[in-house]
């Protein structure tokens, strides 16, 4: 069946902070230099926001340049919260220790960001974007990357809405939509599923480390007032990952109120294939030092995103002929900040730049935009991320020895001085897993229902819906894997990495291990994309709309 085609002059995928800045960016500019410029963006979530999970504290430095007079009343931006106190902890079991503030590095200082709610940042910017004339399109999900014949982006399609578990069409079968641009700026975050197909199709990382990432557990809570410190930040690395040999780092954000946004992020570089990032957070909020904030509150929601981890190291080939990535797509995260929603929203201002100047130009589009990469490199953004480009790659040596040289090349920065030597990684995060042969399952602690949770009650406050009769979204490129080798090998690890229980090994009639997948649970963090040790798995998008429905994530 033929699909109907719409023509734009750039076409974004994704509606996090990078593609709404693009969209902005676009509009303003035609505004300023009186040159219509027809822009459309795509979402896969229900609403801009609803995929949407991050800390946050912002560095306003992005959207300073973005929209200058956001800080005006009638604008309504919400961001209303200053941080007001910073504290980086080192947990013991049941102890802690706080670094002081003047013995941290200049750049981790927090003095002047906001917390926020980066979902409802985004729909602001989604309203503010729409004002401007852009397109927006949620429950929409890009499913395809389409070509022209000289093998140039042409656009992308969307899935088809209305089929059936088992391929059929339903009653209500719509086929996807062809959307083709002169240029389509990629924007989808984190491990995105049309970012994976252009990196293979246009070999972008060649010559660049791979990509790291962590796995991000975050829930929402609704404090008792006298545990609420507005505008108070806590950080903290240690325990309990430090029980595991594993590492990662945690977040405590007061804001709004009475609302904490607390958090762990659990790098998925582990070797323990008995890890479950999901128990992990829940013990974590167990800590005195956790807990005595959360007693008698209430959790309101909760969710989970990969965040890339790789760095300046880590950065694909930005441009392919007739588009660019942009944001997390390409992973702009400042990893010992936690930060990357600035990058995103400066990255995809530049690549917006470079597309309107092409446009100006006359250009009829399919050809690269080098102008966006070189721009990047001479920002903020390269600075930024290549003060920490040591960081995440020094925590090979351990979470101590790593943290500690870690804050000597801060440091060293802060004094001026830049070491010339910059550390690799050298291993995808999907190839770090050892053999369950080698480690004793792990014995996490019931969930006491007050502190801790289980994972059915946890993915119903992200309140995931997908329409259950449509095909498995998470593919399999070898059904026999999973049985064959990662059970023996590994213990089936997918049952404790994934933090939504969408991945389960059951015993089938005839007595033998069977592996499940509850694809309806999943609140597409792209964490089985990442770390299935034998890269089995592509998660492609479900049917648009699908998919979690954080309201503040
Ligand atoms: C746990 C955690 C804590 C963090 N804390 C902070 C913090 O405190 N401060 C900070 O600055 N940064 C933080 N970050 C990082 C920050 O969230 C990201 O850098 C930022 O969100 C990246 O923006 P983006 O627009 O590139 O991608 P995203 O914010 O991931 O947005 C991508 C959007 O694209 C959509 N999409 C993806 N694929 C498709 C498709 N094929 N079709 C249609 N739509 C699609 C998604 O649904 C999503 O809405 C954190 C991240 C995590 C996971
Ligand atoms: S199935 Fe994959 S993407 Fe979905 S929640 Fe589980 S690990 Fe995350």
């Amino acid at each position: 069946m033929t699909r109907e085609a719409m023509e734009y002059d750039v076409v974004i995928v994704g509606g996090g902070p990078a593609g709404l800045a693009a969209a902005i960016r676009l509009k303003q500019l035609a505004a300023e230099r009186n040159h219509e410029v027809s822009v459309c963006l795509l979402e896969k979530g229900s609403e801009i926001g609803a995929h949407i999970l991050s800390g946050a504290v912002i560095d306003p430095i992005g959207l300073n340049e973005l929209i200058p007079d956001w800080k005006e009343k009638e604008k309504g931006a919400p961001i209303e919260t200053l941080v007001s106190d910073d504290q980086f902890l080192w947990l013991t079991k049941t102890g802690s220790f706080r670094f002081p503030n003047f013995a941290l590095p200049r750049l981790m200082n927090n003095h002047g960001n906001y917390i926020v709610s980066l979902g409802e940042v985004c729909r602001w910017l989604g309203q503010q974007a729409e004002a401007l004339g852009v397109e927006i399109y949620p429950g929409f999900a890009a499913a395809e990357v389409l070509y022209n014949d000289d093998g140039s982006v042409k656009g992308v399609a969307t899935g088809d809405m209305g089929v059936a578990k088992d391929g059929t069409h339903k009653d209500t079968y719509t086929p996807g939509m062809e959307l083709h641009a002169k240029y389509t700026l990629i924007a989808e975050g984190a491990r995105g599923s049309l970012s994976k197909m252009l990196f293979s199709k246009f070999d972008l990382r060649a010559g660049v480390d791979p990509q790291k990432f962590g796995i991000g557990l975050k829930e929402l809570w609704q404090v008792e007032p006298a545990a609420f410190k507005k505008g108070l930040v806590v950080h903290s690395q240690g325990w309990p990952l430090s029980e595991t040999g594993s590492s990662g780092g945690s977040f405590m954000y007061h804001f709004g109120e009475n609302l904490v946004a607390i958090g762990l992020v659990v790098h998925l570089s582990y070797e323990n294939p008995y890890l479950s990032p999901f128990d992990e957070f829940q013990r974590f909020k167990t800590h005195p030092e956790v807990a005595k904030y959360l007693k008698g509150g209430k959790r309101l929601v909760y969710g989970s995103r990969a965040i890339n981890e790789g760095g300046v190291q880590s950065v694909p080939k930005l441009t392919f002929p007739g588009g660019a990535l942009i944001g997390c797509s390409a992973g702009f995260v400042n990893v010992p900040r936690i930060k990357g929603s600035h990058n995103a929203i400066k990255s995809g201002m530049l690549g917006a730049e470079a597309a309107f100047e092409a446009l100006v130009a006359g250009k009829t589009g399919g050809d690269e935009l080098t102008s966006y990469p070189t721009a990047l490199k001479a920002s903020w953004i390269w600075k930024d991320l290549d003060k920490v480009r040591n960081v995440k790659p020094a925590l090979k040596w351990g979470t101590v020895l790593g943290t500690l040289y870690g804050g000597f090349d801060m440091w060293c920065h802060d004094l001026g001085i830049r070491l010339p030597w910059t550390l690799h990684h050298h291993k995808a995060d999907h190839e770090t897993l050892r053999p369950a042969a080698e480690f004793q399952p792990i014995q996490y602690p019931r969930p006491d229902g007050v502190l801790s949770f289980d994972k059915p009650s946890s993915v119903f406050l992200s309140a995931t819906n997908h329409e259950e009769n449509q095909p498995v979204h998470l593919k399999l490129r070898d059904p026999s894997i999973p049985i064959a080798v990662n059970l023996p090998m590994y213990a089936e690890p997918a049952q404790r990495y994934c933090p939504a229980g969408v991945y389960e090994v059951v015993t089938a009639d005839n007595g033998q291990p069977r592996f499940q997948i509850n694809a309806q649970n999943c609140v597409h963090c792209k964490t089985c994309d990442i770390k299935d040790p034998a890269q089995n798995i592509d998660w492609t998008v479900p049917e648009g709309g699908g998919g979690p429905n954080y309201p503040n994530m």
